[in-house]
């Protein structure tokens, strides 16, 4: 047997999972925050006030606790307090690369009996026109794409909402990115810092579909965080099944991790490609709900030197993705620690990267970033897992001290 039939496609994922006892209301829905408000005694005919004026402090001013919030009486703040928290995930480590990009290392809340708490990484990306926040959907990821460092990471767990909204909280937080902050609270320049999200820091968005939609009906919500459906993108590596569903119920735009051209090489980078070869992936891109020539697809194709990257497969890709309106955006490989793949050569990027431009695509070469502070793709794998390896080399030193 090859060593990629023995490869299983994904991991299992934990379900028991105990939530903190007392919850933030950051990412609930407004109906959830009707309903909770409900539940403290506030009569139907004032909830849909009470949601406004809270979401209000939440979302555009940041409040991080509840007796800021001037416009609610104080009973009402009492008792929320009593109840709820505003807390979003906990701030691990905050590192700042060389060329402005940062990445938090966040702790989340609740646990699991027996494990260590959960952490997930979260990257804000500055450019001139925009600023961009790579968001996670899972601790971990179960699939197990060979150049993902993610993919290695042994602990998976679905982010609920609250976890999805509050790495966009945080980064609101530590930038002083709220539209009306409140005086303690940074910021508040004419200028929003964090406009465009992308679901492709840790884990399968497609995996955690629902928790996913819910998370982005509340980043998307234009009287809170107001970051609309067409600045957020959501990167699959192809789960067929969800993908026109992610059309239909997020609206977002769609972003493909595509990697090679053929099914026995993307069998390989991509094991999922074992249950939804390219041709069903595709034949889902042709259908997603809104696609057009000004709302087009993303292709994403890692440059993994001597692999996929020669001339032949740029012109495959070219053919294969004929009649679909894309995009194809080259990602120089991020190698880490222990990978058996290399980044392709400059020059061959830039010849792969010609022949896509003279078939007519844009095609930007990404340019890695954050590079020193192992924050680009694929690069994303928590502390906690790092420490386990390590603990893991001291037990097996420690192993070969005694059996000597
Ligand atoms: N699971 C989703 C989203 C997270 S991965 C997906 O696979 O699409 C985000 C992007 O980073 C994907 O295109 C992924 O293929 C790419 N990626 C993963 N590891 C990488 C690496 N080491 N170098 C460059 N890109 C990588
Ligand atoms: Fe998971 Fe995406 Fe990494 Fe594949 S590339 S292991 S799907 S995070």
């Amino acid at each position: 047997m090859s060593v990629l039939e023995t490869t299983p496609i994904e991991k299992v994922a934990l379900e028991r999972y105990v939530a903190p006892a007392k919850p933030s209301l950051v990412g609930l829905s407004r109906a959830a925050l009707a309903d909770a408000l409900g539940g403290l005694g506030v009569p139907e005919a004032q909830r849909k006030m009470r949601v406004q004026q809270i979401w209000h402090w939440i979302y555009v001013r940041g409040a991080t606790s509840f007796d800021v919030m001037t416009s609610v009486s104080k009973e009402l703040r009492a008792k929320l307090d009593e109840n709820f928290t505003l807390a979003r995930p906990e701030i691990v480590a905050e590192q700042i690369s060389v060329d402005g990009t940062r990445k938090w290392l966040l702790r989340l809340p609740g646990e699991v009996p027996g494990e260590r708490p959960h952490e997930v990484e979260c990257v804000y990306i500055p450019d001139e026109d925009r600023g961009t926040l790579c968001v996670s959907s899972q601790v971990g990821c179960t699939l197990n794409c060979s150049f993902c460092h993610t993919g290695t990471q042994r602990l998976v767990r679905n982010l609920t909402p609250g976890e999805i909204v509050g790495q966009v909280m945080v980064a609101r937080d530590r930038l002083g990115d709220f539209a009306s902050p409140l005086p303690d609270h940074p910021g508040g320049a004419s200028k929003r810092l964090v406009t465009n999200i992308v679901m492709m820091g840790m884990g399968e968005p497609l995996y955690n579909l629902d928790h996913v939609r819910d998370a982005l009906a509340v980043v998307a919500d234009g009287e809170g965080l107001s970051i609309s459906k067409r600045r957020i993108t959501l990167s699959t590596s192809g789960v067929v099944p969800e993908i026109a569903r992610a059309g239909e119920e997020i609206g977002c735009m769609l972003a493909i991790s595509l990697h090679a051209v053929n099914d026995e090489l993307r069998n390989q980078l991509v094991p999922l490609n074992r249950k939804y070869p390219i041709a069903q992936l595709l034949a889902a891109c042709r259908h997603y709900p809104g696609v057009s020539n000004s709302r087009r697809i993303t292709f994403e194709y890692v440059m993994l030197k001597g692999v996929n990257d020669s001339v032949e497969d740029a012109k495959a890709l070219v053919r294969l993705l004929k009649g679909i309106p894309a995009k194809i955006n080259l990602i120089p490989f991020n190698p880490w620690p222990g990978t058996k793949y290399e980044c392709s050569d400059w020059e061959q990027i830039e010849k792969f990267s010609q022949i896509v431009f003279d078939a007519g695509y844009a095609s930007p070469v990404r340019t890695p970033r954050g590079r020193d502070i192992l924050a680009a793709c694929g690069q994303l794998k928590s502390a906690t897992e790092k420490l386990s390896a390590r603990e893991r080399l001291a037990l097996r030193a420690m192993a070969m001290v005694d059996s000597e």
